[in-house]
C-alpha cells in the first residue's frame, strides 16, 4: 500500500469502457440480421467500436457537463444570436456525420433515377441506437436533418441546393451562409407557448413578400417556444398564411449573405438532454419559403414527424440497452455476502426481467425500421403507419422504468453522476414527450382505426399469424380483436389498445426469432395473467441465467473477437 493511503480499493467493478456497442449486444446484432441489415455488419462493428470507446463516452460526459451557452449580443451591443457548444459536442456530431446518420437513407437522391438502398433504415437505426449511447443530445439535430428531407422534397427546386449539403459527410458547424459551408443541418419549429400538440393554435403569421405560393418567399412574425438545435442552417416552421397553417423553410442566412431576423431569446434549462440547445425564438419578419400548399402545413410537416418518431423509439431502445449493460456489468463484478450480485437469486430475477423489456424494445424498433425500408409494400406500409405511434409510445414509456431499475442495481454508485445512469435517467423522459407525447400517440392510433380500418386489419392479421401455435399469444390476439371491434369507450381505452398492440407485436417477433428462454419468459410475464407493477417478478420458472448471459456486455457475436 502507498504511504498516506487510508485503504485499498477492492470489490469495485472495473469501468465499463472500450466496449464494442455492436458485437457486445446480442439483441442488436440479431435484430439487424433478422431485418435484413446483416450485410452491413462490418460497418456496424466498426461504428460500435468508435461509439463504445472510452474516448467517446468521455466526450458524451463532457458535452453534457458543459452545456451550450447562448450569446445574444457582442460586447458592443450588436445582435449575435449564436450558441456556443463545447468541443466534445462537435466531436459527437462529427462522429455521427461521418457515419451519415443524418442522411444515409437518402444517399440515392444524389443520383437521378437511383433506388433507395435496401435496409438503409435498418442500418441507420443500428447506428442511431449506438450513437445515442455515446451521447444522446446531439442525436436531435442528426434526427431532424434526416427527417426533414421528405418535407423538403415537396418543393424539389427549393430542396436541391439544401439536399446536396445535407448529403455531405463532413460536419461543418460554422455560423455562415449555407452556400459557403460543406454541410448543413436542419431544425424544426412547431411548438408555441399556447400549444405544442395543438399546432393549429399557432399565432406566427406569414405574409408573402411578393406573389406568394409554393416555393415563394414569405415574411414571418411570431415566436416558437421550443426550437432545438438553433444553430441549424435552416428550420421547417409552421405559421398562419392566407389559407391557414402552412409549412415554411426558414434559413439562418438570407441569399444575400445577411443574417435572417431570427432572435434567440433564451435557452431552456432542461432536466436532461443538456448537450443539446433548445431555444425560445422570435421571428421579426424573418424570411422563409413556403413548402407545399398554403394551408397544408400539418400534412407537410407530418412527412418529417413520422421519421423523428422512429428515431425517438430507436434512441430510447439504445439508452435502455446501455442502462442494462451497466447493471449487468456491475452485478458481474460486485460481491455482496460472499457472492457476485449476478449469482444472487433475486438480483438475477431483476436483471433478466429488465433484459426482457430491452429485447422487446429492440425487436420492435428494428421491425419498424424495416417497415420504413419496405414502405412500397402494402403490408409494410400498414405496419409503418400503425406501429410507428405504437412503438414510439411503448418503447419511450418503458425506457425511464428500465433506466431507474438499472440504476438501482448499481446501488449508491448508480445515483452518482459518473455512472452514467444518472445522465441516462435525466435523458430518457424526453423521447416520450417530444414528437408527440404518449396520449398523442394513442390518439394517432385511434385516428388510424377510424380513417384506415384496412391498415389495422392488415397488422392484426399479421399479428394473428405470428401468434399461431402459442396459447398466450393467441389469447392476447383474441383480446385485442375484441377491443378493436368494441368501439364503445375506445377513446378512454386507447392506451390499453396501444400497449396491447406493442406487447403482442414484441411477443410474436420474439417467439419467432429470439432464444426460447427470452420468448417464453417475455410472453409468460407480459402476456400472461400475472399482475405486476415492478421488475423482478414472474420469472421464477424462466431460464434467467441464460437471459442475463445473453444480455451481458461480455457477450460476443459468434465469430467476432473484441473488435
Ligand atoms: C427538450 C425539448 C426539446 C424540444 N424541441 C422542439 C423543437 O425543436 N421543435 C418543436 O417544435 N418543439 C419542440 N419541443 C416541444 C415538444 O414537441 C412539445 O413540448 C410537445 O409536442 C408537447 O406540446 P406542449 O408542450 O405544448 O404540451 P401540450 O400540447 O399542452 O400537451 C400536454 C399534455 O397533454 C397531452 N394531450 C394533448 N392533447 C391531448 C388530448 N387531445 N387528449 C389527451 N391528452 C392530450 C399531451 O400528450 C401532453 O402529455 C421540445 C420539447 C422538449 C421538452
Amino acid at each position: 500500500m502507498e504511504p498516506f493511503t487510508t485503504h485499498e480499493v477492492f470489490n469495485q467493478p472495473p469501468p465499463l469502457e472500450d466496449l464494442n456497442l455492436y458485437s457486445s449486444d446480442a439483441a442488436l446484432a440479431d435484430s439487424v440480421a433478422r431485418e435484413g441489415g446483416g450485410a452491413a455488419a462490418k460497418r456496424l462493428l466498426a461504428f460500435g467500436l468508435v461509439t463504445g470507446s472510452r474516448e467517446a463516452f468521455e466526450r458524451g460526459r463532457l458535452a453534457n457537463e458543459h452545456p451550450p451557452r447562448l450569446k445574444t449580443h457582442d460586447p458592443r451591443g450588436r445582435r449575435l444570436d449564436v450558441v456556443e457548444f463545447h468541443p466534445a459536442y462537435h466531436a459527437c456530431m462529427e462522429t455521427s456525420f461521418a457515419e451519415e446518420l443524418h442522411c444515409s437513407v437518402w444517399g440515392h437522391l444524389a443520383t437521378p433515377g437511383a433506388q433507395a438502398r435496401p435496409f438503409a433504415h435498418v442500418v441507420r437505426a443500428a447506428g442511431t441506437y449506438m450513437a445515442a449511447q455515446m451521447e444522446a443530445g446531439h442525436c436531435c439535430p442528426i434526427t431532424m436533418t434526416n427527417a426533414a428531407v421528405p418535407t423538403l422534397l415537396l418543393e424539389p427546386e427549393l430542396a436541391r441546393p439544401w439536399l446536396s449539403k445535407i448529403l455531405s459527410k463532413t460536419y461543418d458547424p460554422r455560423f455562415a451562409p449555407a452556400v459557403d459551408k460543406a454541410a448543413v443541418t436542419i431544425g424544426m419549429g412547431m411548438t408555441e407557448r399556447q400549444g405544442g400538440t395543438d399546432v393549429r393554435a399557432n399565432t406566427t403569421r406569414a405574409v408573402p413578400a411578393g406573389a406568394g405560393g409554393p416555393g415563394r418567399d414569405y415574411m414571418l412574425t411570431g415566436h416558437k417556444w421550443f426550437m432545438s438545435a438553433p444553430m441549424s442552417d435552416a428550420f421547417l416552421v409552421l405559421a398562419q398564411a392566407a389559407k391557414g397553417l402552412s409549412c415554411f423553410l426558414m434559413p439562418r442566412f438570407l441569399p444575400d449573405g445577411t443574417v435572417n431576423a431570427i432572435r434567440l431569446v433564451r435557452l431552456k434549462d432542461k432536466l436532461g438532454n443538456r448537450s443539446n440547445a433548445s431555444a425560445e425564438v422570435e421571428f421579426h419578419g424573418a424570411h422563409a419559403w413556403l413548402i407545399g400548399e398554403d394551408g397544408r402545413g400539418v400534412a407537410s410537416i407530418l412527412e418529417m414527424v413520422i421519421y423523428t418518431r422512429l428515431d425517438c423509439a430507436v434512441a430510447s431502445a439504445g439508452l435502455m440497452r446501455l442502462a442494462l449493460a451497466c447493471a449487468i456489468h456491475h452485478a458481474e463484478h460486485r460481491s455482496v455476502f460472499q457472492k457476485k450480485l449476478v449469482d444472487q437469486p433475486l438480483m438475477v430475477q431483476v436483471l433478466a426481467d429488465l433484459a426482457l423489456d430491452v429485447e422487446a424494445a429492440t425487436a420492435l424498433v428494428f421491425r419498424l425500421a424495416r417497415a420504413f425500408d419496405r414502405a412500397a409494400d402494402a403490408r409494410a406500409a400498414a405496419w409503418r403507419r400503425l406501429m410507428t405511434p405504437v412503438t414510439k409510445f411503448w418503447v419511450c414509456k418503458i425506457a425511464p422504468l428500465v433506466v431507474v431499475e438499472a440504476m438501482e442495481c448499481l446501488g449508491g454508485t448508480g445515483y452518482v453522476e459518473e455512472a452514467p445512469l444518472a445522465r441516462l435517467y435525466r435523458e430518457v423522459p424526453v423521447n416520450a414527450i417530444w414528437e408527440g407525447s404518449g396520449n398523442v400517440m394513442a390518439l394517432d392510433v385511434l385516428r388510424v382505426l377510424q380513417r384506415e380500418p384496412e391498415t389495422v386489419e392488415a397488422v392484426a392479421e399479421e399479428l394473428g399469424q405470428g401468434a399461431l401455435g402459442d396459447r398466450r399469444l393467441e389469447a392476447a390476439h383474441a383480446r385485442l380483436q375484441a377491443l378493436l371491434h368494441e368501439p364503445r369507450l375506445l377513446d378512454a381505452r386507447a392506451r390499453t389498445l396501444v400497449e396491447g398492440l406493442a406487447v403482442l407485436a414484441a411477443g410474436t417477433i420474439l417467439r419467432a426469432h429470439a432464444p426460447p428462454a427470452v420468448a417464453d419468459a417475455f410472453i409468460a410475464t407480459r402476456l400472461g395473467q400475472t399482475a405486476r407493477q415492478t421488475y423482478g417478478q414472474g420469472c421464477e420458472r424462466a431460464d434467467t441465467r441464460a437471459i442475463v448471459a445473453r444480455a451481458s456486455p461480455k457477450w460476443r457475436e459468434p465469430g467476432v473477437g473484441t473488435g
